[in-house]
């Protein structure tokens, strides 16, 4: 089989390579699979910034955003041949840590646990993979053309937990939602933000190509001249950062009205200062009772939320987030940067080529 791998920590290293079909360990899901998406983490992989290899080995099988069809499952495993499966990306360490130990892997204290196509485990770019049915996550089988976006929402439903759990340590009745960033994570985070049917506004830089579109068909409010302008209109009760961008990370923070929750999902790069005032920052945020938080990854629950979200979502939507899918032999096509790109995703369903 085909399988899409990195050196990692060497550039230029990704590649097609050929290598064997996985044997499914007992209590293993035998997968073929339908795609996968790509997102910056990695390029970020591609770019030998990020990535381990599994332990003994040089490659890395690269993704993390995993869509597929069982094969083969083992008797009471709960999935059958022809479910539609997503992996989960991360495992906990083997101590484990108090988090990893009651499920909560996204949230490990010690940072020894591993990740599917990211770190010290081979990832889901290939055209079979294995996968653990405790680790397994069964979609709606209508969503065979948009699943690939279930590791993303999975991330986004943490986030919206996060909030909720902040949210909850008082009176909490939120109306409306700030999402700054209209890629992936912010339009998922979007359209949650209208299933719960609040009052949503998306920023972004673009004033063309998909985004502005894919917000306003969502019922909500899209803004492309920056926050001041946005909240004059009045403060938004939470703010979901998803750019990273420094500056803006600022200002979303300082955005929200009293008693508002600020969830930070970007990464921002290290090594660049901004102005700030901290002053006044500090102000808003103790005189409003503000919270800010950071949310990474995502756990069982979480997946089992997104597939929720995702059966519920206008399925024509969700696809159009998908603005570029290639086959595996075009993988670089998936890894090129273009203003208008939201979602790319490589097929890998090689039976229906
Ligand atoms: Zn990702
Ligand atoms: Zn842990």
């Amino acid at each position: 089989m085909r399988a899409l791998t990195v050196i990692p920590g060497r550039k230029r290293s990704l590649a097609l390579t050929e290598m064997p079909e996985p044997e499914p360990a007992e209590g293993d899901l035998l997968v073929d699979a339908l795609a996968v998406g790509v997102c910056g983490t990695d390029k970020e992989i591609a770019d030998a910034e990020y990535g381990t290899a599994p332990p003994g080995a040089d490659r890395l099988v690269i993704g993390h955003e995993s869509l597929g069809r069982v094969r083969q499952a083992p008797d009471g495993s709960g999935f059958a041949p022809g479910d539609l499966v997503v992996g989960v990306v991360r495992r906990p360490d083997p101590v484990p840590c108090g988090a990893c130990a009651i499920g909560r892997f996204d949230e490990c204290r010690n940072g020894r646990y591993t990740e599917r196509g990211i770190k010290q485990l081979d990832g889901y770019a290939s055209e079979v993979w294995t996968v653990e049915a405790d680790y397994a996550v069964k979609l709606d089988p209508g969503l065979a053309e948009v699943g690939v976006l279930m590791e993303p929402t999975s991330v986004v439903a943490k986030a919206w937990e996060q909030v909720d759990k902040i949210g909850g340590r008082s009176w909490f009745e939120p109306k409306s939602v700030l999402v700054t960033g209209a890629g992936p994570i912010g339009l998922l985070a979007a359209l949650i933000g209208v299933q719960r049917g609040l009052d949503v506004h998306v920023l972004d830089l673009v004033t063309d190509g998909p985004k502005p579109d894919l917000v306003a068909d969502l019922g909500a409010t899209y803004h492309h001249e920056g926050i001041d302008s946005m909240v004059k209109d009045g403060e938004p009760d939470i703010v979901i950062e998803a750019t990273g961008a420094s500056q803006l990370v600022f200002e979303a923070i300082g955005a929200t009205g009293a008693f508002g929750v600020t969830c930070l999902t970007g990464v921002s790069p290290a090594g660049r200062s901004v102005n700030v005032d901290a002053g006044s920052l500090n102000r808003e945020v103790v005189l409003e009772n503000d919270a800010v938080v950071g949310s990474v990854n995502a756990n069982l629950e979480h997946y089992a939320a997104a597939a929720r979200v995702l059966a519920e979502a206008d399925r024509d939507w969700l696809a159009r987030l998908i603005t570029r899918r290639v086959p595996i032999e075009r993988f670089d096509e998936a890894f090129g940067v273009g203003g208008g790109n939201v979602k790319a995703v490589i097929d890998l369903d090689t039976a229906a080529a």
